[in-house]
Parts: structure tokens; sequence; C-alpha cells
């Protein structure tokens, strides 16, 4: 390979713990992509980063580079302020499929470009993939003409977007590489800025069920991302939230979507519609509809109770070749076939329902992948019917569990049966916003 560096040098330095330069960093991410760079050369240097860091002089010209190593996309001609949320990854996290249709009826669009499930977490393009018939594979321009039309799109990252980022994300699954804030702030980053966005909202996750255990990486990861959003003129704003334990009742697909449509009329958990409410306040005050909270969660109830948000979920159910009557008739959203209670061991309170354990759970009876290329079972997944806090008595059902095959059932229970603590006393819990950042 001829070439302005030599990527042997820059690997070497790097691992002595030196800094690379923003034209050698680009030069690197530029090779990598053209395949000039060999995959065993850029899985060492992705350790390298991991061990070392980036400092900010760094993952700044590191991410613009990811970022421009594929077309962008150009909503420029929208005059409604373009406005995403992205969450870092959690179990049970359906809010984007009720946030999204309560932000784009109150003038914001959302041009929403979701990811699929990655190790116990799950994805909102695969629950969303449960509705019969409905598209997340679409082409930049048919992108482009629903958020047009509808002020909302709900779809994955097209083959042209981003491209570097797909290929340095498939080699950090592989290399052990996955869990280091620059890398993971970088590839949140590229993808959220391709979009062209006035505004960005961020879940970032704490708790045993995100990628980020504790508060105070979560918190780094925040100041990570809303740093590189302002390094590029986009305003940034994270909130820190719990996931300790799962989001709302369902755990799966089919029944997240279900979960979500019951948010949307008004009924549903009532942690899904909070944290729905915290998000989309934080996209309509940086969206510039209000400068107001309280207008804010007015206009957001308000598109939920008058049935404005179901309705426009309904239209881009049907624009992106969804069948809509899943809205009145939820039987098309499949679950099951075969089911399971877990029970209680013993009477008291519920003082942890461990999302770790549940997502694991979940993703090996089928609602997740084992391996990139394994099929999701839309059906299958666990409704959770005690959460901290709840009282129960003993022999009590604590979740029921939608499976189709006896073996996966058999090799999940150990996992479901130490998912929840059972303690005499009631404790306290945790806040469900724990922090914001921007
Ligand atoms: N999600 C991403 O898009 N990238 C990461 O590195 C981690 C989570």
């Amino acid at each position: 390979m001829s070439s302005r560096f030599s990527i042997g040098e820059l690997i070497e330095r790097k691992r002595d713990g030196g800094s690379l330069s923003p034209d050698e960093l680009r030069w690197i991410v530029g090779a990598y992509a053209e395949g000039a760079i060999p995959d065993y050369q850029m899985a060492a240097l992705l350790m390298a980063l991991y061990i070392r860091g980036l400092d900010s002089a760094e993952l700044i010209p590191w991410t613009e580079a990811i970022l421009h190593s594929g077309e962008l996309l150009d909503l420029s001609h929208i005059d409604a302020p373009k406005i995403d949320k992205h969450s870092t990854g959690g179990v049970g996290d359906k809010i984007s499929i009720a946030l999204a249709p309560m932000v784009a009826t109150c003038g914001v669009a959302v041009p929403m470009m979701s990811g699929r499930g990655l190790g116990h977490t799950g994805g909102t393009l695969d629950k969303l993939e449960s509705i019969p018939g409905f598209r997340t594979r679409l082409e930049p321009r048919e992108f482009t003409r629903i958020v047009e039309r509808h002020g909302l799109v709900l779809a994955g990252q097209s083959e042209t977007l981003v491209p570097a980022d797909r290929m340095l994300y498939a080699l950090r699954d592989a290399t052990g590489t996955v869990s280091s804030v620059p890398l993971i702030a970088s590839s949140i980053m590229s993808k959220k800025l391709a979009e062209d966005l006035d505004g960005l909202v961020l879940d970032v996750k704490v708790g045993s069920g995100a990628f980020m255990a504790n508060e105070a990486a979560a918190r780094q990861l925040a100041e990570t991302m809303v740093e590189l959003g302002a390094g590029h003129g986009t305003p940034v704003r994270a909130l820190l939230t719990d996931m300790d334990q799962p989001l709302g009742l369902a755990v799966g697909n089919a029944n997240e979507i279900a979960e979500s449509l019951d948010v949307l009329t008004g009924e549903g958990p009532d942690d899904v519609r909070d944290l729905a409410l915290h998000l989309g306040i934080e996209m309509l005050l940086l969206g510039g509809v209000t400068t107001d909270r309280d207008e804010a969660r007015r206009l957001l109830e308000e598109a939920i109770g008058s049935g404005r948000a179901l309705a426009k979920l309904a239209a881009v159910i049907e624009a992106q070749g969804g069948d809509p009557r899943v809205i009145e008739d939820r039987s098309l959203l499949v679950q099951g076939p075969n089911w399971y209670e877990v029970a209680s061991p013993r009477a008291g309170f519920v003082s942890a329902c461990d999302a770790r354990d549940i997502g694991v759970a979940s993703v090996r009876l089928g609602a997740g992948r084992s391996r990139k290329e394994d099929p999701i079972d839309p059906a299958v997944g666990i409704t959770i019917l005690a959460k901290r806090g709840a009282p129960v008595e003993k022999g009590q059902p604590l979740a029921r569990v939608a499976y189709r095959d006896a073996d996966r059932l058999e090799a999940v229970l150990p996992l479901l049966e130490r998912a929840w603590s059972i303690a005499e006393e009631l404790s306290e819990s945790p806040p469900l916003v724990i922090g914001r950042v921007g």
C-alpha cells in the first residue's frame, strides 16, 4: 500500500500513549472505508484507542471522518425544526414508538433513524417489523419523502449513510472494543449528525440493563456526545435515565408495539408515558416550539388525548407498507404461542427486577439475536407482572413468558428465577430520570 502514512507506525504511536493528528485520523477512516487498511490492522488500532482513549482534539476529527464516509441526508428544504431522539439501548425501551408521533404532531419533524437489538438490548427496528408489512429499509429519497409528507419517519440507517461506522462497529463487536466512551460516542454521533438535524435528545441509560452500568460512566458518555454535537453546531441534550429494571411491562417485539399503542391511547405503564413526556419536552424545547416546559407537556398530553398522535402513527405505518389496522386490532400483533408463568418464591416486596437478566432471557427465547444472521421471533417475549416496589404473595406470578420452543424456555428459567429479588421491607426505588447534561 503506498500512502501518506504508515498504519503500523500510527498503531505503535497510539499503543504507546501518543496522539494522532486530525490528518492522520481522517486518513485512517478513509483508507479503512476504501479497504486499503485490512481488518487486522484496524482491530489493533481499535484496541489501542480502546485502551488509550481519544482526547477531544482527536475525537472530533475521528467522528467527522466517520460522518463523512458516505452520503449525508439533506432535509434543509423542510421548514419545521428537525429533531431526533436516540437511546443508548436498554430492555423494554419502546419509547421511540410512542414518543416520535407525539412530537411530530406538535410541529417538529422527526426523521427517526433507529437501530436493531444489540447484545441483551432490544431494537426499535426489530419491534416495528412485528407490525405486518412494515418496512424499515428505506432509501434516502423515500425516507425524505415520508418526512416531508408526515413530519415523521421510523426507519433504519441506509447502506449509503455512514458506511465507516457500520464497518467499524462490526469489527468492534468481534474484538472486545465496544464498551469505550469515545468509540460509542463517535459511533452514535456520526450517525445522528448525518441526519441533518437541528437538535438531538439523548436518552443515556444507566444500570444493569444498559451498556453503562454506573452513573459516572453514563455521564461521561453523555458529556462526550453533547460536546461532539456542539463541535458540529448541533445542539444536543441528554437525560440520564434508570435502566436497572426494564421500561414498562413488555419485553420482546410484538408485545412492545402493543404497549406503545396503549401509551398512545392514554393507557399503558406510567414509566413509559412519563419518560416519553420527559424526552418529548426536551425535543419541543430544542425545536423552539415553546420555551415553557409546562406548555410543552400540555401540548404532548393533548397529542395523546386528542388521538392525533395515534392517527399520525397509523399514517406512517401505512406509508411504510405496514397494516394500520394494528391500531384497532391487536390480534394482528401475534404473541405466544405457548405461555409460562414465573411464580414468586416468597411473600414480600419486589426489590429488584433485573433488566439484564430479563433482556438476556428475552433474547434467548428468540426475541433477539445470538448471532448477527439470526431471525427475530416477534411473538415471543416476557410480560412483567410485578416491578420494583410491588407487594407479592408466595406463588403469585411475577411474569408471563410467551415462548415457542420448550427447550429455550427451559434454558432461560434460571435467569428469570434470579431476576426478581423479594425483600421483607418496601425499599425506595431510584428516580426514572437520574440527571441531565446539556
Ligand atoms: N450504539 C451505537 O450506535 N454504537 C455503539 O458503539 C454503541 C451503541
